[in-house]
């Protein structure tokens, strides 16, 4: 694989000496996307991956079922896939484990010293667990002191990205936010089936069907933006208070989440407006230093039939939310279409830029302190 990583903010990283990180679920769809952007990486490198019993105690090559076209980087195939036991050679770790153990796993690591950057459900709406898009809530990481408090964790914590369909749509809404205000939005998705991990959903239910139910999806897709386009107001989470209906869909589709979107604004913008706040929304200096940030995380197309799943998924690096067909909606006053990489914006992408995000602010450190304890650090 081409390294996604600029030469340019190689050059312009202010890192030393790479933080060591674990992958936890790093056999699943989601772990094996974590441990390819690894590889290469300016500021991190992988020493450990873990997983389920299944897999622990094999080399990773071995306990892997590998997807990509590109081979396992020769600095993974090796590794000892390890248990879940918070004893890994690492600095901090991604989550990307199933949900039925991510929950508790998570925070044993947490109270072990490690900061945890999880992919998984089970901690995004705590009331003092950041739910982070670096371009839309980079504030939220401010929760994370009260998170040690409250919990009595001494290093450690918890950061959560949102759900794959949620990652791509909140970050199309935070310039119409800004820019208008938001009242109702109206969302369908046509997800694909890696969002469901692997082996994920059976051959025969998806090929040459659509599957108009994925548990638990329409619930995420309705809440998470509430916290995302809400604030920190200093000791808790204030929603932003959105009507948000969803309708999710499963598509035989490899890769990339479409969504028909109508929303209604509180201030009246032209479709030329909305275009034009779309098309400018780009970030600032501290994220456009990070090395998986693009600089336009919000690409708009002009051609009737895109975006495209096929076509456009790795757009910007598959960090990018593609947007087309912007027009006026007769119930609402405006809709369109956009299109974001389920397992990169939605994932390994969106995690591995949010805890690029707590290396630059210094949250990421190079011991461990357990919880309950202030003194000595735990030697790596
Ligand atoms: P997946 O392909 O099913 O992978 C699950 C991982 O969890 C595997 O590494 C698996 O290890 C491990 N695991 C399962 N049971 C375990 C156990 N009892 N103990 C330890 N490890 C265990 O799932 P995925 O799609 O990568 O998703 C991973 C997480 O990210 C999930 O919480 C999912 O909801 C979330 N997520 C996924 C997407 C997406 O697009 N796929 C997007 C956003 C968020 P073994 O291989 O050893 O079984």
């Amino acid at each position: 694989m081409n390294s996604p990583f600029s030469e340019t903010k190689l050059s312009g990283a202010k890192v030393d000496r790479k933080f060591r990180a674990g992958v936890l679920g790093a056999t699943g769809a989601v772990g094996q996307r974590l441990v390819q952007l690894l590889a290469g990486h300016p500021w991190f490198e992988l020493t450990e991956v873990a997983a389920s019993e299944r897999s622990s105690g094999k080399k990773y090559r071995q306990a892997v079922t590998w997807h990509s076209e590109q081979p396992i980087p020769a600095g993974a195939a090796d590794l000892e896939v390890k248990g879940l036991e918070p004893a890994l050679e690492c600095d901090f770790v991604f989550s990307a484990l199933d949900a039925s153990v991510a929950g508790a796993a998570e925070e044993e690591f947490a109270r072990a010293g490690y900061p945890v950057v999880s992919n998984s459900k089970n901690h995004r709406m705590a009331p003092d667990v950041p739910l982070l898009i670096p371009e839309v809530n980079a504030a939220h990481l401010d929760a994370i002191p009260l998170q040690q408090k409250n919990r009595g964790y001494g290093s450690g914590f918890i950061v959560t990205n949102p759900n794959c369909s949620t990652a791509g749509l909140v970050l199309v809404l935070k310039p119409l936010a800004d820019a208008f205000g938001l009242e109702k939005i109206f969302v369908v998705t046509m997800q694909a089936v890696s969002g469901a991990g692997y082996p994920g959903v059976p051959s025969l239910d998806i090929l040459g069907n659509v599957v108009p139910f994925i548990g638990g999806e329409e619930e995420k897709m309705e809440t998470e933006p509430q916290k995302l386009l809400g604030k920190w107001d200093g000791t808790r989470f204030v929603e932003a208070g959105i009507g948000i209906s969803a309708h999710c869909n499963r598509v035989p589709v490899a890769n990339g989440h479409l969504e028909s979107v109508s929303m209604s604004l509180k201030k009246v913008a032209t479709l030329d407006e909305v275009r034009e706040a779309l098309s400018q929304f780009t970030v600032g200096d501290e994220l456009a230093g990070l090395p998986t940030a693009v600089k336009n995380p919000v690409i708009v197309l002009d051609d009737d039939n895109r975006p495209q799943p096929r076509r456009d998924v790795d757009a910007g690096n598959g960090m990018a939310a593609v947007v087309g067909r912007i027009r006026e909606c007769p119930l609402l006053d405006v809709k369109f279409t956009l299109l974001s990489h389920n397992l990169l914006r939605g994932a390994a992408g969106a995690a591995l830029l949010n805890a690029e995000l707590l290396a630059a602010r210094g949250l990421l450190t190079r011991s461990r302190v357990p919880a309950g304890e202030t003194g000595q650090p735990v030697a790596p």
